[in-house]
């Protein structure tokens, strides 16, 4: 089965009528649109709630749409879904950290019930204020780990379970707007551990994500110690949440990985060896959905650089179930 989702990730800011054209004569199907993480996410995240009403940004979701490419967001929500000025009136609703301490720094708490009633209304309030028409939504807590909640009723739930218990309390508020919204499990650094205390609820799907990989190594390849720690859960990560949605998120076109995240972008070269590898082992395992982070690649690479093919990309993304792998 040839996969279903080939897609690439860039920021909003990025997107281009000629990076369109570039993606559809690749025949990738799927663009993400990824505001900036960090620190700063939630203003990055604001920025993006503000362009996409803006005429060009729906004109270019219409350019989009003609060429057969579906458009969704995929962004580090937390600091928006749950703003950090609420600490003052609600400190119960954070996080507690290795010393006792609530604090306003990254995620909240997963045993609140206040807070997360709180972050569903929200997350179905940004799936309004994003809505691209897509059911199956890719909204991520803050990007870092060894910053879950240490409180009495957190305290025996590992990263993972935590996540999860928020994932299903953000769903509950998307299906209040769309019964058949979806919501990503994202897996990467504390969270490729696989849940042991919670269950998935109806929806949630597993987003894989192995940024601590080693690059130009094949994810599987058992002699690569970092490839083989990133990969270890993947197998039981599918089993628990199921293959069905289950998605890639990969970092072969990732500019910004390559770039040390600093303009001006570096001139890239795709390791097409190692994607084709990793490519033909996720698809073996029931993946039909891959994506990779494909920014800084936009004007002002093009500028410095030329303009960046995404050819070769989406080629090893249409041989997958072809036979050629
Ligand atoms: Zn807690």
């Amino acid at each position: 089965m040839q996969l279903h989702e080939r897609g690439i990730l860039v920021h909003p800011e990025e997107l281009t009528p000629d990076w369109l054209d570039r993606m559809a004569a690749a025949q990738l199907n799927t663009l993400g649109l990824h505001p900036v993480g960090g620190p700063k996410a939630h203003e990055s995240l604001a920025a993006a709630i503000d362009a996409h009403a803006a005429p060009q940004s729906v004109a270019l979701r219409q350019a989009a749409a003609s060429r057969g490419i579906a458009v969704e967001y995929e962004a580090h929500v937390a600091a928006w879904l749950l703003p950090r000025e609420r600490f003052a009136r609600e400190p119960a609703w954070f996080r507690m950290n290795v010393h006792g301490e609530r604090t306003a720094d990254f995620n909240l708490c997963a045993s609140n019930p206040e807070a997360l009633a709180f972050v569903a209304e929200r997350t179905a309030r940004l799936a309004a204020l994003l809505d691209t028409g897509a059911d199956k939504h890719f909204l991520w807590l803050d990007d870092v780990k060894d910053c879950s909640c240490h409180c009495p009723a957190c305290r025996g739930l590992p990263p993972s379970d935590q996540q999860l218990r928020i994932v299903n309390a953000m769903l509950v508020g998307l299906k209040q707007r769309n019964p058949a919204a979806k919501l990503c499990y994202i897996a990467y650094h504390d969270t490729l551990a696989v849940p042991r205390k919670t269950e998935p609820a109806d929806g949630v799907f597993l987003e894989y994500a192995p940024i601590g990989r080693n690059h130009h190594r094949p994810i599987n390849d058992p002699d690569c110690p970092e490839n083989v720690r990133e990969s270890r859960t993947l197998t039981e990560l599918l089993q628990f949440f199921g293959t069905r949605d289950a998605r890639v998120l990969e970092y072969w076109m990732d500019n910004p990985l390559f770039s040390n995240w600093t303009k001006p972008p570096r001139l890239f070269a795709l390791d097409e060896a190692t994607m084709r590898r990793d490519v033909a082992y996720y698809h073996a395992l029931g993946f039909t959905s891959i994506t990779s982070f494909g920014c800084y690649l936009g004007p002002d690479y093009q500028q410095l650089h030329g303009t960046p093919s995404l050819a070769a990309y989406g080629q090893i993304l249409r041989e997958a179930g072809c036979g050629h792998d």
